[in-house]
Order: C-alpha cells, then structure tokens, then sequence
C-alpha cells in the first residue's frame, strides 16, 4: 500500500496540483501501481479538485471503478484506490503543516470538496491550500466519516513536527489526538528516528511514496496483514484491530531523503557534523534549512529507539514492538542504471520489488551486468555508501 500519490492532472489535462507529471492519470497510476510496482491499495490525495472527482464519476460511469461496501473503489479486480486529499493548514505562529484526509465513499469526497471551497483560495488550480488550521481540518474530516494523518510530519517545510511544533498536543486537543491512527514518516525519516518521540506510540507509521510522478509510486511502501481489500480493512490495520496490522514498511533509506540533515543555503552545503546541527558551522548568521535528523534530536524526548535498526525490539524498552523498517533503494537511485536498464529488469521480472527484494543475483546477471547486480544485492543487505541529503537535494549511492 501507498498512500500518498498525487494525480495532479484532470483527464482532459488541466493542472490541479503544481510539480507533477502530466503522465500521471488515473488509468496510467493504476497501470503503474498494480502491474510494475505490485501495489494492491495506492492513496490518490487531490481528489478535493472537482475536476478530479468528475474523473472518478466518468470512471464509474463506465464501469472501470466500481464502489466498494467497505469503501475505497475497486479497479480491475485487486487494486484498491482510497479517495482522498493532501491539504495544507496554517498554525499559529504562521506556519505551514500538510495532512492527508480519506473518506470511504465518494459522497464524502464530494461534501468535503464542497465545504473546502469555502476554505481554499484556489480550489480549482491549486488543490492544496487552506485558510484552516490542523484541528479545523481535522473536524471537517472526522465529522464527514473520514480519517486524518499529517504527512510527512518532521520534513523542514509543511510539517507539524519540522516547522510548527515540539508536540501534536499543540495543535490538536486530547480527543481528537486520540482519533489520530497514524503519522506519515516521510523520505527522510524512518520508524527508529520516529520512535524518539514517546507521544507517538499508540500511531501507527506509515511510509508513502508522495509520488510527483509514475516512476516514484511505491519508491515507499506500506505491507499491511487484513482480511479483503477495502478502505474498512485498511483503517483497521491503522489503528491495530482485529488482527489487522502493518507487518513491514518499506522506504529510502532516510539518509537518501532530500531533508535528512542540515544545510545551509550560503554556503550551500550539507552538514557532515554530528546531530543536531541548527546553524552553519562557518557562520551563525547564514540561513539554513534544518535537517529532519537535526530536528528530531532536538524535540524527541526519549534517548534510544525502542527498536533497533532491523525492526526487533529493544529489551531494554517500554513502548510497544513496531513493525520492521525495511530500506530500499529504488532503481532509479543506483548509479548507471537508467530508465531502460529498469524497462529491460521489469520485462524479466514483472515487478520492481521483485527485483529489489527477491530476484537471486545469479537470475538478475542474466539481464545486467555484474556491477549492477551488486549495487542491487548491496542495496538489500543495507551496505551501498550513501551521502546524505538536505536542503531539497536527495542523498546519493556512491559508486
Ligand atoms: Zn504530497
Ligand atoms: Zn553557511
């Protein structure tokens, strides 16, 4: 499952959401989620934009998405697309957080569209911006039926925990906390930086890709343990009930993420220091962009993760076992590997996470050449050497 992939575009081309690939239509995501990624359940969060909910009602009308009891729409037999919308809230202070809100049934994507024009400046064009805070946001979802996650919630820039505030209590009172199932990690976090923050113990982290384009859809990823594929199911796993569960993320390694640490915009350069670093070592007055790394030491009150960094438990901690983190580093991240060295993988071996997960080294020589067969394998055991990212640029695999 990934739950945050942007349409950005109606099917008649107009733009809702800025930065995003024209590729990405329904039909082009879908193709791209269930048949080269292996995704069962993706997340589309512009569905706010009326445009885009004309787009689902066409899809109905001909039979292409169907509507499911339990919620969420069925295409094609097993890929299940929850309707849903990435909004960005204003705090006090001045500050800026994003949040995704879903809703089971299109009714309620319909009725939100229709309350958030009265909250948007520019609904249409730009299907992000609100004139509301967090927990306003959140009523309007939790009172439609619908459930509400901040994303990516420690990114330097539109975040609750990166720009806005040391603790969710803040911005949300105690019952609506409550009713919270889960947080976004995002690129440049991972379950074992989360953990260091205790009130985040009874959420579940989910790992999604915030996908601009097709190729980035599932770079992270979600494995959830449920009983049918639907949005009821789904909401279950979150909140941990019945047996449903997420078994395992998947994600970048957080060091390859654009925010990891520390940089300053002078001197343009990366922190190589230990964390946290809030200023540039050359010079105090330089601004720089503060690394999601950097600001977690900073806010997190626990000192050591309760997991270690293959997902068991620490036995030395309180909190509650979490699911493995597992990193992955996505084919168009390892060097010399370009988008037809992936066509030429993905005609071999169905899927990406076939070849990135489970694909033996001796199978994959038959197509690529040894070194690339080694970045793969390197890539699964955690071994690649990687620099840092931040500032907006993304880390890199050295060769
Ligand atoms: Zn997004
Ligand atoms: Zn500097």
């Amino acid at each position: 499952m990934d739950l945050h992939v942007h349409i950005g575009r109606s099917s008649d081309g107009k733009t809702v959401k800025r930065g995003t690939s024209k590729e990405l239509t329904f039909a082009n995501i879908a193709y791209e989620a269930r048949f080269r990624k292996g995704i069962n359940v993706i997340g589309v969060v512009d569905c706010v934009s009326p445009w885009i909910i004309k787009d689902i009602e066409d899809l109905l009308k001909r039979g292409e998405l169907e509507e499911l009891p339990e919620g969420g729409m069925i295409y094609r037999d097993d890929l299940v697309i929850l309707l849903g919308s990435e909004i960005e809230t204003r705090e006090k202070g001045g500050c800026h957080a994003h949040s995704l809100v879903f809703f089971p049934y299109l009714w309620q994507v319909k009725e939100f569209s229709r309350i958030m024009e009265g909250h948007m400046p520019n609904l249409a064009e730009n299907s992000t911006m609100s004139r509301l805070s967090g927990q306003q946001l959140f009523d309007i979802a939790d009172s439609l039926g619908g459930f509400y996650m901040p994303a990516h919630a420690f990114t330097p820039y539109k975040s609750f925990y990166g720009n806005c505030t040391h603790s969710l209590h803040t911005v949300f009172g105690e019952s609506s906390f409550a009713k919270i199932p889960a947080v976004e990690l995002g690129l440049s976090a991972d379950t074992y930086m989360a953990s260091l923050l205790s009130e985040l113990d009874g959420k579940a982290f989910t790992s999604n890709s915030d996908a601009h384009s097709l190729l980035r859809i599932g770079r992270e990823y979600n494995v959830m343990r449920l009983a049918a594929l639907n949005y009821g199911e789904v909401l279950k796993a979150l909140k941990c009930q019945n047996g449903r569960e997420i078994v395992a993320n998947y994600g970048l390694d957080p060091k390859l993420g654009k925010y990891h640490r520390t940089f300053c915009l002078q001197c343009n350069e990366i922190t190589e220091l230990p964390p946290p670093v809030l200023q540039c070592p050359n010079d105090p007055r330089h601004r720089v962009v503060v690394g999601v790394r950097d600001r977690i030491e900073v806010i997190k009150d626990r000192h050591d993760s309760p997991a270690d960094v293959n997902g068991r438990p620490d036995e030395k901690a309180s909190t509650a076992r979490r699911p493995p983190y597992h990193y992955q580093v996505p084919l168009n991240f390892l060097p010399g590997v370009g988008p037809r060295t992936i066509d030429k993988l993905i005609q071999a071996f169905g899927t990406e996470m076939n070849i990135l997960h489970r694909v033996v080294p001796e199978d994959l020589a038959k197509v690529v050449p040894q070194s690339i067969v080694d970045l793969i394998v390197k890539g699964r055991e955690g071994r690649l050497a990687i620099a840092h990212g931040g500032g907006g640029i993304y880390g890199k695999v050295l060769e």
